[in-house]
């Protein structure tokens, strides 16, 4: 069942995504060869926290294992989402994915940004870059009328044009005051096809593309999803209102953006 929010709701649902932002700008300000994903895990745990909310992912289940330990899921170079923070240390041309879930005054919040650690190769800042460029061509079609294959649609044809892989087996959904609600976002779709979208429904967006071929496996500590052929894979995520005309993006990049400055991808 998909819930339309209401525009109080939906200003609920900014708050607790800016949170997100605002988070992954306070790592954005540690990132750097040397420092360990579960350093950044602690600092967004403490930040979240220190601002009124809760680490949404902290204790999430999993029907394969244990639930998730860390406040934020860190997924680095082959690692393609759901990456638990541990004691390695990043390393110069490394990138890491950063996914952040929060939960405050009733709402959740949900977003991700790929992260490069000092200098990366230049192929791989185009997977990144194109991987951004597809979540805003996704969020283009978040408008009222049309509908979900639309949002994948535009997603897939940017990046597999680009010969990337659209991973399947893992989608954006609906989010309120539950982290996952109904509708699931496929990152892949044909145009007219789907649930039709309306004002007031938020999903969040999350096109995860990798390097070379789509196929994915799960590690042994069975969260951890990264690419069969190991090469690299990127992943961003927004939520947004869907609206009449343009969707209302809750979630933002800017925080990190103005820590990354001219670095950004
Ligand atoms: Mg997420
Ligand atoms: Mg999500």
């Amino acid at each position: 069942m998909i819930f339309l929010k209401t525009d109080d709701e939906i200003e609920l649902l900014r708050q607790s995504n800016l949170l997100v932002g605002k988070t992954l700008a306070e790592i954005a300000k540690l990132i750097r060869p040397g420092v360990t994903t579960r350093q950044l895990d602690k600092v967004a745990e403490e930040f979240i926290r220190d601002h009124g909310a809760v680490p949404i992912f902290k204790g999430f289940p999993n029907p394969y294992g244990a639930p998730f330990p860390g406040a934020i899921c860190t997924s680095v170079n082959d690692q393609v989402v759901h990456g638990i923070p541990n004691d390695v240390e990043l390393q110069e041309g490394d990138i890491v994915s950063v996914d952040c879930g929060t939960y405050m005054n009733g709402f959740c919040g949900d977003s991700a940004y790929t992260f490069c650690v000092g200098e990366v190769a230049p192929e791989i800042r185009a997977l990144l870059k194109t991987t951004k460029e597809a979540l805003y061509l996704g969020i283009e079609n978040a408008v009222h009328g049309k509908r979900l294959g639309d949002i994948g649609y535009a997603i897939q044809q940017h990046c597999e044009a680009r010969s990337y892989g659209v991973v399947r087996e893992f989608v954006g959904h609906g989010i309120g005051k539950e982290m996952h609600e109904d509708p699931q976002v496929p990152n892949y779709g044909k145009r007219g096809t789907g649930k039709m979208l309306k004002k007031g429904m938020c999903i969040a967006i999350e096109p995860m593309i990798t390097q070379g071929d789509r196929q994915i496996v799960m590690e042994n500590d069975k969260w951890t999803i990264r690419t069969r052929d190991r090469r690299w894979a990127a992943h961003f995520e927004h939520t947004v209102a869907v609206g009449v005309g343009k969707a209302d993006i809750l979630s933002s990049f800017e925080f990190i953006e103005q820590v990354l400055g001219d670095k950004a991808i």
